[in-house]
Parts: C-alpha cells; structure tokens; sequence
C-alpha cells in the first residue's frame, strides 16, 4: 500500500523511539528530529514527509513506531486505513480535524 509519513519537527524532541521501533523507516538528522527515509534506498534527501510504498506489516511496524512517539509527532495517512487512523486521532486528542491525517499514541 502506499503510505504517507510524516513528522512534525516542531513536536519532535528527538525522543528516538521511532528510531527503535521501525529504523528503516525514521533516523534522526543533525537537528535531533526523527526524518522519513526513502526504504528503497534511492533518494537520500533528508526529509520530514515522504510517501512509502510499504507492505502490511511494515505497515504495522509504522503504526506501532507513530503509536511509541511520546509527543504524537508521527502523522501518517494511507486510504486503506485512513478511518482506523482517524479514529486513533479522534480518541487521542478528543476531536477531528476535518482533514484525512492522523496520529496515534501508545
Ligand atoms: S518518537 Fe517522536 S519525538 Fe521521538 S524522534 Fe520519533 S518523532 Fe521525534
């Protein structure tokens, strides 16, 4: 599925923890904020945002790092699971907003 991923690098403390979860997905750059790396290796810009082509349970490695980050600092949004994200969001944070992105909390 295709996955948008995204870190809020003005939420990121550099807690790593995403890092620990799913390190072929999120690194921490000079700044000690967590970026989206490419998993195909093919582009190494250094990045906040970046869509990933990644498998069902890659998938939920991501889901499980976004879950760990201490600042719900990890957005990410796919239309297969849009809902499910949403409803984390929701239920976090006590209201939508309007729009298909979303985080979720461990
Ligand atoms: S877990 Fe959250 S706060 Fe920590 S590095 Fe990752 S995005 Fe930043």
């Amino acid at each position: 599925m295709k996955l948008r991923i995204r870190v809020d690098e003005d939420l990121c403390i550099g807690a790593a923890s995403c890092v620990t979860v799913a390190p072929e997905t999120f690194m921490l750059n000079d700044e000690n904020k967590a970026i989206v790396l490419d998993r195909t290796g093919a582009d190494a810009t250094q990045t906040y945002e970046r869509w990933c082509e990644v498998s069902d349970d890659e998938y939920q490695t991501i889901l499980l790092a976004a879950q760990s980050c201490p600042t719900l600092a990890i957005f990410s949004t796919t239309s297969r699971a849009n809902n499910c994200f949403r409803r984390c969001k929701v239920s976090l944070r006590g209201g939508s907003t309007g729009t298909d992105e979303a985080t979720a909390s461990g």
